[in-house]
């Protein structure tokens, strides 16, 4: 069986996981799987490279050192305890002092020019992926498989210029990815692939949005029309809430591909959320499995959607970083037309809406957006509509939370909406927006950010999400 294994922060996070991680994809090549490994940044570095590119956009050359000296250490210390033959270890350890000076070298660049471009910032990003995936490769070689690595662009991944979110270019990357990675599988070598990071047809760096390693994984096993993609991550799968949040959430053994998107975008971190459109048209299966508990089945992801009799609500999730944007004015009642106007504002700026609602007075319309696109979003509103006899003032708040409830079956299911509001209000909390998907798949709600945890914990409680 041909299966993409995608190994997340957490599971490259010391060199004790790595080892581990190469051992099982060991066993599994050695079962006569042919497996393709994507691997992230070891856990919180790409959090460390952004805020690097931060502080070199400010100037001053003061912390180079010291990030340096932290991140190398790390990597080397990683190293160490992930492969035990002396002379791989050496390899890989060149490996990683050349790729720190280049890391080196960048920086000081920006710190020199003073601006930190979508361009630049990615391709600093990019160098976390380029730091653990030849550890991995080390420790594969070192349980004795003969492997190698490979950058996105290098396995054949070709995306847009859109840095920070890029996209990849399908037709292209499906083409290039089959060409260049099957004959090494096919030779029997196991291709470790960064995660996160491709490149434009003019091979310049770009990212696929934070999370994006659970992306590359399914770019490539739709390219590779592999049997499955494994997605290998710290919790058994995707689960009834954030176990971090709600201590008895419960993992889902199988959802639909619907639902899981649902759940992605709206905060359940174990999945990006356009991780899965490469497979929408294809057989390849999804599992989210646990790399502390590989033999649990974790969660399988099905295409087609079957609802269980009885079961309504499967999961809730929490939006962390939104913003609420309200818009008023006594001019748009009866006046058509105001929210498309709104979209199409927001559109022509690049920025997503992840959630709408109107009052039935159309005195107002609501929007939800993620926290560092808000003061674009108001400004483009701002200019676009204030002072125009329509719209009279648009407010913002910052300190808000998106709560989103999923599940096929609550479509047609009368009285969930109420039950849910009730369970929130015991709590004492506040509801500032609400909004429900037009599929009936998901109800998503705004509170103040001192309320998101409490009212998950509520909603998982009312619908029993912790039972079986
Ligand atoms: P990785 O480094 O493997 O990509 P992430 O931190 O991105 O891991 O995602 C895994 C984390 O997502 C889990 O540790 C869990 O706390 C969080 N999470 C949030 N919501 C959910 C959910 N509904 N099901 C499973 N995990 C969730
Ligand atoms: N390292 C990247 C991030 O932290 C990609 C990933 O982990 O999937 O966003
Ligand atoms: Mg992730």
């Amino acid at each position: 069986m041909k299966i993409v294994m995608k190994f997340g922060g957490t599971s490259v996070a010391t060199g004790k996981n790595i080892r581990r991680i190469a051992e099982l994809i060991a066993s599994h090549t050695r079962k006569g799987n042919k497996i393709v490994a994507v691997v992230s940044a070891l856990d919180g570095v790409t959090e460390k490279l952004l805020e690097a590119a931060e502080q070199a956009e400010k100037g001053g050359k003061g912390f180079i050192p010291s990030f340096k000296q932290e991140l190398l250490s790390r990597h080397l210390k990683v190293s160490e305890e992930a492969i035990k033959k002396a002379s791989v270890r050496k390899e890989i350890q060149q490996i990683t002092l050349a790729t720190m000076d280049e890391l080196e070298k960048v920086l000081t660049g920006i710190i020199y020019v003073g601006e930190l471009t979508p361009r630049s910032r990615d391709y600093i990003l990019s160098f976390g992926e380029r730091l653990s995936t030849p550890i991995v490769y080390g420790a594969l070689k070192d349980v004795g498989l003969d492997a190698c690595f490979l950058t996105g662009s290098e396995a054949g991944i070709v995306t847009d210029s859109n840095f920070g979110e890029a996209a990849p270019l399908m037709n292209v990357t499906r083409l290039q990815v089959k060409e260049r990675l099957e004959p090494l599988l096919a030779k029997g070598v196991t291709p470790v692939v960064t995660g996160f990071i491709a490149a434009t047809q003019d091979g310049i760096t770009t990212t696929l949005g934070r999370g994006g390693s659970d992306y590359t994984a399914t770019i490539i096993g739709a390219a590779l029309d592999a049997e499955e993609v494994w997605i290998w991550t710290d919790v058994d799968g995707l689960m009834t809430s954030d176990p971090k949040i709600v201590p008895n959430a419960r993992t889902l053994p199988e959802i639909s591909f619907k639902e899981a998107l649902e759940m992605a975008v709206f905060g359940a971190k174990a999945m990006h959320p356009r991780a899965l459109e490469p497979l929408m048209d294809g057989k390849t299966l999804v599992r989210i499995k646990n790399i502390f508990n590989p033999e649990n089945p974790g969660t399988t992801l099905v295409r087609e959607q079957k609802i269980k009799p009885g079961t309504t609500v499967k999961a809730v999730t929490l939006l962390r970083d939104v913003a609420l944007i309200n818009i008023s004015g006594a001019g748009m009642i009866g006046a058509p037309g105001t929210a498309a106007k709104v979209f199409e504002v927001l559109g022509k700026s690049n920025i997503n809406i992840l959630m709408i609602s109107q009052g039935a007075s159309e005195a107002n319309i609501s929007l939800v957006v993620r926290r560092n696109v808000l003061e674009k979003a108001v400004n483009a509103l701002e200019v676009a509509l204030l002072g125009r006899g329509l719209i009279s003032e648009i407010t913002a708040e910052d300190d808000v939370f998106a709560v989103s409830v999923v599940g096929a079956g609550m479509k047609n299911t009368p009285g969930i909406a109420s039950r849910l509001f009730t369970a929130v209000a015991r709590k004492g909390i506040n509801v500032r927006m609400i909004a429900q998907g037009s599929s009936e798949l998901n109800i998503s709600f705004v509170v103040k950010e001192a309320d998101g945890e409490a009212a998950v914990q509520a909603v998982h409680e009312e619908f029993r999400l912790g039972e079986d």
